[in-house]
């Protein structure tokens, strides 16, 4: 059973409402945002701060996006019914949701063991049917590629040359880059001719992209 209370859709309206005053345009984004049921996607005990626009954390260290950071990436990717869109940094699925729920198909790759395991079941419970992979982003998932787009949920020290090679021509990446102490939200626009567009749109906070695949837990 899915519970989703008056109080929440309530809420969550409340919170459309305040990322169109943050700016964000797309009437997509902000439907999917309507209608994915975020309390469903972080720890109980933060249930009744769902609506409110800040990331939470969800266990190994690592944080469901805020809101604006995931409305603000899903409107960067300028995305159409029906596109192959691949996600580095499953974490909560939150984020996997919103494109599900934008007529995405969706593959979605996460580095920690414990978040894929309870990631993979919770999607598919509710109803998204997300293709959920363990392993390391930095590399890809070659074996669906070419992407129409790339979204990237964690701070990149770089851009990882592998997953340009596994973009579309014509495609987009959305990527945050960290540059200081925080992230500058970037998108790099992969040409026919395999040369790349990067724009710039603003500065964000990320948990750091783990590299080191000794690290894999
Ligand atoms: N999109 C997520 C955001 C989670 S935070 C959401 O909506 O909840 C970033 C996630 O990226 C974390 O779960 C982290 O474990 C994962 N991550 C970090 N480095 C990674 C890598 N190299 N490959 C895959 N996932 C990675």
């Amino acid at each position: 059973m899915i519970r989703d209370s008056h109080k929440q859709q309530g809420n969550r309206r409340k919170l459309v409402a305040l990322l169109q005053e943050k700016g964000i345009k797309d009437k997509s984004v902000l439907e999917a945002i309507g209608k994915v049921p975020r309390h469903l996607f972080l720890n109980s005990a933060f249930e009744e701060h769902a609506y409110e626009d800040r990331p939470f954390a969800i266990g190994a260290g690592q944080t469901i996006s805020q809101p604006f950071t995931v409305a603000t990436q899903s409107e960067l990717l300028q995305v159409e019914k029906g596109m192959k869109v691949l996600e580095i940094g499953t974490g909560s699925g939150y984020q996997a949701a919103v494109l599900y729920a934008m007529g995405i198909k969706v593959f979605s790759i996460e580095r920690i063991k414990e978040l894929y395991d309870k990631t993979s079941k919770l999607l598919p419970k509710l109803g998204y049917r997300v293709k959920c992979f363990y392993g390391d982003g930095n590399l890809g998932v070659p074996t669906w590629a070419p992407y129409d787009r790339i979204i990237i949920t964690a701070g990149a020290p770089i851009v990882p040359e592998g997953l340009l090679g596994q973009l579309k021509p014509g495609g987009i990446m959305v990527i945050p880059v960290t540059e200081g102490d925080s992230e500058t939200m970037k998108t790099i626009t992969k040409q026919a001719d395999g040369s790349v567009v990067v724009k710039e749109h603003g500065t964000f906070r990320f948990v750091p992209m783990l590299e080191d695949k000794h690290d894999l837990r």
